[in-house]
């Protein structure tokens, strides 16, 4: 597992509507939402299109004081964050608190798909709010 190429798991797009947005990648690139989920914790509806093994995360806000909704709010809609997948979760947060990085969560936290995450603050990634999410071990074969 630790030699594994890391990845991108996913690229967060926030939306005002999945199913208007959705429609791009339906009729145009063919792909199917994979997976949709409400996650209570971001107060987001999320769904999933598969992109060659990389998936694009749609993102609509059930609330207006969900950070999408924000994040719309402030800057439209558009890319919200990358998610690059990390064999060890804990390790990757330690390694960015060593290096002086600035978590959003400081340990790791259930996220979509029941994978665990993280976030780091774009101000310490180059202005990318980026995402971090342990590889999954087993079960889920997506
Ligand atoms: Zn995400």
């Amino acid at each position: 597992m630790s030699n594994r190429q890391p990845k991108i798991d996913h690229l967060g797009i926030a939306v005002k509507s999945i199913e208007e947005r959705v429609k791009f990648y339906e009729h145009v690139l063919g792909l199917e939402i994979e997976h949709t989920e409400i996650v209570e914790s971001e107060k987001v509806k999320a769904a999933f299109l598969n992109v060659g093994g990389t998936h694009i995360e749609l993102l609509e806000p059930t609330s207006d004081d969900s950070a999408i909704a924000k994040s719309i709010a402030k800057r439209g809609e558009g890319i919200h964050h990358i998610c690059y997948e990390v064999p060890d979760m804990q390790s990757a947060i330690d390694k960015c608190k060593a290096m002086g990085m600035r978590m959003l969560d400081k340990a790791p936290r259930p996220g979509a798909k029941g994978k665990l995450v993280a976030f780091i603050h774009p101000k310490s990634a180059g202005g990318i709010l980026v995402e971090l999410c342990q590889t999954e071990n087993s079960s889920c074969p997506a």
